[in-house]
């Protein structure tokens, strides 16, 4: 499993938490249709699609970036000890495969500048935080942790109406403001001259992604813009968890036409290992080509 490669002088490691079958494919994607699975299934399966179960086999990860700058972690996964009642598969986790991973990259906790959420969704901010006696406490002591403003009021606002309805906004992102360790920032924001946040909104209501690198040698770390391969060739389609699944779908439309058949490296949330590719032609959308 390739979990480590470079764009220019921008090394970029894989830190995988879980990779497993996890939604049936049918209600990941409320608006697809049994026919146009039933169409797709030769080439979904059994890469994208669990041929026994028809769910979507999706990695968990953090993409963590060592630029000549700074060490950068993007997305945190789901994290140990958290409470997620409507999620079985990720409720109270006990797991070592991600300080494994992590640890397999060279750098600890205590090396990461910067902690970036490309959105605050319970598998992108878990490892922001872990329990210490009893107290959420952020994981990585020396980073700044980037959120995008209004996805943080957003949710900050949804938090104070409705708690149980995002635990992990609790748990995971309220302890890094209590903390003072957050950059709220707007989501087009420059950090540098070789990362740049990508406003890429409708999975939620903020989302962006992350493009590193200079023209020629350069990466864009998606985030949740794209969940599956059958969102290149259907940009509109929604998936469950949505905030705007329309918008959602102009976004995968603007940044896959702007990327597609160049030597821009997409790098995904969630599909499979290898989970990196490029973005090419296919009908009127896109297509996936694996690294
Ligand atoms: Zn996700």
């Amino acid at each position: 499993m390739t979990t480590q490669f470079k764009v220019g002088d921008i090394a970029i490691h894989r830190v995988v938490e879980q990779e497993a079958p996890f939604f049936p494919v049918l209600q990941f994607f409320p608006t697809l249709t049994k026919e146009l699975f039933d169409e797709n299934r030769s080439w979904l399966q059994p890469k994208y699609v669990d041929p026994e179960s028809d769910k979507l086999l999706l990695c968990i990860q953090s993409y963590l970036l060592r630029t000549p700058h700074h060490n950068i972690l993007i997305d945190s996964c789901v994290g140990n000890d958290k409470p997620r009642p409507t999620r079985p598969f990720w409720n109270m986790m006990q797991s070592d495969r991600y300080q494994k991973s992590l640890a397999a990259t060279g750098l600890g906790v205590n090396d990461i500048d910067f902690v970036m959420c490309t959105h605050l969704h319970t598998d992108h901010v878990g490892w922001n935080t872990r329990l210490d006696n009893g107290r959420w406490v952020p994981t990585f002591p020396k980073a700044k942790y980037v959120f995008a403003e209004r996805e943080l009021g957003h949710w900050t606002e949804r938090q104070k109406q409705d708690p149980a309805s995002c635990p992990w906004v609790t748990d995971s992102v309220l302890p890094i403001v209590a903390a003072k360790r957050e950059v709220v920032v707007k989501s087009d924001h420059t950090l540098n001259d070789q990362v740049q946040l990508i406003p890429s909104p409708g999975h939620t209501f903020d989302h962006y992604s992350v493009l590193v690198g200079k023209p020629g040698q350069d990466a864009l770390i998606t985030g949740d813009m794209v969940h599956s391969p059958l969102q290149m060739r259907y940009p509109e389609l929604g998936m469950l968890s949505d905030y705007d699944s329309k918008q959602a779908g102009e976004s995968r439309r603007r940044l896959f036409g702007r990327f597609c058949d160049t030597s821009t490296l997409l790098c995904t949330a969630h599909f499979p290992s290898p989970s990196t590719g490029r973005i090419v032609r296919f009908r009127d959308a896109f297509d996936f080509a694996p690294m």
